[in-house]
This record gives structure tokens, C-alpha cells and sequence, in this order.
């Protein structure tokens, strides 16, 4: 291709050349939401990210086949396998049933994306749905060697890999040096939970049996055993949020590697944090930013689709609410733009050209945004091409710009009666009551502009 699809991969830490594993297709995995909760605006973000890299990689040809998983069981309030089952604890604050908040938050999850344009995955797949093959994944690196028990759990035996922890680069001499914090009966302090027994004399509400006993899969089991499952021993891409560098998936990559070989994924690819006010944005903090909270200020949601467009995926964005306004104005301006300019042309082949290298260059669709206002200018080619090429460049934006109208205006009755008064004493040159009549309109709002063919209302 004469342009190549450059990806930073960061297991290798290097911008590398995009080459799918297999003729045909492109496999995609990404990690999806912990439905004990709503999605914050931060969650938002790095599916936005992943929305954008699906599009890239369509853009460039490739059949995508995404698979994204819904974590509905396993995932502690702590990394480090203790706490509780984030799912057991929203039932509690909730008062429904750990699966009922499932549904319930997935539901949601779901309208949050639709709101975004994010195209769905064609395998959504829940860890609950799953639990046989966790399970089975589990046997298999027990019978190699990797797992030990503890009064709690199956273990992971992460001494047995002389590269765990290579995508974190983490810095294993120093976390074993400083292990006599809380190891419990864990062996080193990167050994994670497989298999979790339900706390004896407690029945919890998602629980299964298993060679092991009764309980429930560690959190990280469910992308291994899935992402195997739907896409294969060694897939093209994999991504999450920043955050599962250092444990989510490296011990992802832990078992994949135990069970099949592989590092499971050929790159690793992370969207950078949304932040709110330079702190993480925590749902455990209780208050926090979610999309129908936009909505609910008045904005519209691509405007925070926009604004993720702004920023490059792999640095961390301050979300501020000037920073969302000048997003919503930007988007307002280029719909607007793209409306008024002629249609009927056909996308110009440089303008198409310099786009395909901006996002190609790792995605770098702020610069690809850029290109795009040069054309709204008219500064680069003739309007209709201009529209044509813009409705292109949106197959990566997915800001919708082929279907924005423009806001019809409903003038009410009254104010018809009044501009309809107003015309009749016009026609009288009863210019007093005319005057007077135009204040009473721009009092309700309205501006009355008079031509050749009558008269015209606008909001003022
Ligand atoms: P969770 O629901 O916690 O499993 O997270 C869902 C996704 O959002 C994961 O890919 C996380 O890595 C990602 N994520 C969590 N917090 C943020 C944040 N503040 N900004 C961007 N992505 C985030
Ligand atoms: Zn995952």
C-alpha cells in the first residue's frame, strides 16, 4: 500500500507497521465494561479511541472482526484480588440482584454508544456466558504447572514465566523486595487470582461449581478464555485503557502465554486517560461524569465524541466544560459548513491522500480534523469535492455530518398573528401600529425581516 498503517504497539514500545496475521480479516479485541455501575465519560473516551482504530483499519481495506466482552462477575475492588466482587457490591448499593444490575448497566452501556456512533462489536460476549471455558482454560495451565491453591483460590504462579510483566516493563527484582506488604498466602506478589472460592458459609449470588470448588473466575480468565475462543490462539489487536498495562493485561498475556504460547495479542494498543481536574476519574468516588450528563446540560453527545477526536489517543485529555464547548461550537460550524457547501461532487484525490497519511500516522485524527477545516474554507479545492471529500473523512469522525439538518424552527401561532397584524398595518401605512407591533414580536423573540415577497421571521 502506498501508504502504511502505522500502529504504536506497546508491548514493543514502537510505532510499528500494520500487517493483519491472516488473509481476510482483522481480528480486534477490546476489554469492555464492569456493569456494576454507569460508564463515565473517561470510560467513554477509550471506547471512542477504539471506535476510531475499527474505522481506521476499515478505511484501509480490512474486514474487522471485534469482539468485546462485558465483565458481569470477578472483578475485585482492588487489582490485587481482595475486596469484593464489584458486582456484589453494587447489588448492594442498588438493592437488585448482581444480575439484574447487569442487565441493567450493560443496557446502558449500550445507549451510550449508540449515542456516541460507536458501531457495535459483532461478539458481545459476557464473562457469566463463559464460565465453562474459563474453567477449562484454568485446568489446562494447572495440568502444565502454573497454578497453585491457597485457602481462598487457584493462583497464578508468575515466577514460572521469566518475562511476566514485560508489557509493564514492571520491575519484578523491586516488588519482590518489597513483598512483605499484605502477600497473604500468595507466593510473590504478582501471582494473581484464577479461580476464586465463594468465602465458606456465604452464598453469593454468582457462583458456580468447579474442579476446585464452588466460586467464581478471576477477572482477567474471562478475556484470555474469550478472546481464544472467538478470534484465536494469536490475534491482530488488542486494547483497553491505560490502566491494564500493568495488571489487567499483562496477566492476560500471563495465561495465554501459559496455556497456548503466544503473548496473545500481535499489538497492544492503550487509550490514555480522560481526566477531571487532573484526578482519575473514579466511579468509587461516588459523583461522577457520565454521558447522560452532557445530554442533560444541553449538549449533544458527538460534541464529546469531537472533543475525544481533539486529542491523541495516546495522551492523557483534561476534560474541562470550556474544552466541551469549543467542541460542540466546532462541530456545530463544520455540520453547518458541510450543509451550505453543494453536493454533486466527487472526494479529491490529494485531500483523501493527505487524510489517509494523518491517520495512518497512528491515528492522528486531530491533524486529519485539520485537513478537514482547510476544506471548509474552500482554501483546497472546489465546494463540491470539498463536501464530497468531508462525507469521506467521516467514515473515521463519525460525527454524522451526512445527516445533520439544521434545526427547523416552529414559529408559534401567536407570533404568526402578530407578524400577519403587523403586514396588514404595513399595507394600511398605519406605521404606528406597524412600530409597535414589530416591538411586541421582539419582545416574544422574534425578528420580522420584510422583502419585495412579504415578510420572514427569525429568531432574535
Ligand atoms: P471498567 O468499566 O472499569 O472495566 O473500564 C472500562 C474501560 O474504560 C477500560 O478499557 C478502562 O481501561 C477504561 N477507563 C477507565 N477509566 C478511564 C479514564 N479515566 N479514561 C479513559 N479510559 C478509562
Ligand atoms: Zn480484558
Amino acid at each position: 500500500m502506498a501508504q502504511p498503517l502505522k500502529l504504536y504497539d506497546n508491548y514493543t514500545r514502537s510505532l510499528r507497521t500494520f500487517e493483519p496475521l491472516r488473509a481476510g480479516g482483522v481480528g480486534l479485541y477490546t476489554c469492555g465494561p464492569t456493569v456494576y455501575d454507569y460508564q463515565h465519560i473517561g470510560n467513554c473516551r477509550t471506547y471512542v479511541f477504539e471506535d476510531v482504530l475499527k474505522r481506521v483499519l476499515e478505511w484501509n481495506g480490512y474486514a474487522v472482526r471485534h469482539v468485546m466482552n462485558i465483565t458481569d462477575v470477578g472483578h475485585l475492588t482492588s487489582d490485587a484480588d481482595e475486596g469484593e466482587d464489584k458486582m456484589e457490591k453494587g447489588s448492594r448499593r442498588t438493592g437488585k440482584s448482581a444480575w439484574e444490575i447487569a442487565r441493567i448497566y450493560t443496557e446502558a452501556f449500550l445507549e451510550d454508544m449508540r449515542a456516541l456512533n460507536i458501531e457495535g462489536p459483532a461478539v458481545l460476549s459476557r464473562a457469566t456466558d463463559h464460565i465453562d471455558e474459563q474453567i477449562e482454560f484454568i485446568a489446562d495451565i494447572e495440568k502444565k504447572g502454573y497454578t497453585y491453591r491457597t485457602s481462598d483460590g487457584i493462583y497464578f504462579d508468575t515466577s514460572r514465566q521469566p518475562d511476566y510483566g514485560y508489557l509493564a516493563r514492571l520491575d519484578k527484582a523491586g516488588l519482590e523486595a518489597g513483598k512483605r506488604v499484605e502477600l497473604g498466602e500468595k507466593q510473590h506478589p504478582t501471582d494473581f487470582a484464577l479461580w476464586k472460592f465463594s468465602p465458606p458459609g456465604t452464598k453469593r449470588q454468582m457462583e458456580w461449581p468447579s474442579p476446585w470448588g464452588i466460586g467464581f473466575p478471576g477477572w482477567h480468565i474471562e478475556c484470555s478464555a474469550m478472546a481464544q475462543k472467538y478470534l484465536g490462539d494469536f490475534i491482530d489487536i488488542h486494547c483497553g485503557g491505560e490502566d491494564h498495562i500493568p495488571v489487567h493485561h499483562t496477566n492476560e498475556i500471563a495465561q495465554t502465554e501459559a496455556r497456548v504460547g503466544t503473548r496473545l495479542a500481535n499489538f497492544w494498543m492503550h487509550g490514555y486517560f480522560l481526566l477531571d481536574n487532573d484526578a482519575k476519574m473514579a466511579k468509587s468516588a461516588g459523583e461522577f461524569l457520565r454521558l447522560t450528563t452532557l445530554v442533560e446540560r444541553g449538549y449533544d453527545p458527538l460534541a464529546f465524541r469531537y472533543l475525544c477526536l481533539t486529542a491523541h489517543y495516546r495522551s492523557q485529555l483534561n476534560f474541562t466544560w470550556d474544552a466541551l464547548d469549543a467542541a460542540a461550537t466546532a462541530l456545530d460550524r463544520m455540520r453547518r459548513g458541510l450543509y451550505d457547501l453543494p453536493s454533486g461532487g466527487t472526494p479529491d484525490a490529494s485531500a483523501i491522500e493527505r487524510f489517509t497519511a494523518e491517520i495512518n500516522d497512528d491515528l492522528n485524527i486531530a491533524r486529519a480534523l485539520a485537513i478537514a477545516w482547510e476544506l471548509l474554507r474552500g482554501d483546497l479545492v472546489a465546494p463540491p469535492a470539498a463536501k464530497a471529500s468531508l462525507l469521506a473523512f467521516d467514515r473515521v469522525f463519525g460525527l454524522s455530518l451526512a445527516t445533520w439538518q439544521p434545526r427547523q424552527e416552529t414559529i408559534p401561532e401567536a407570533v404568526h398573528a402578530l407578524a400577519a397584524a403587523r403586514a396588514a398595518a404595513r399595507a394600511a401605512k398605519d406605521w404606528a401600529e406597524a412600530d409597535r407591533l414589530r416591538a411586541e414580536l421582539q419582545a416574544a423573540g422574534w425578528e420580522v425581516e420584510d422583502s419585495s415577497a412579504g415578510y420572514t421571521l427569525k429568531r432574535r
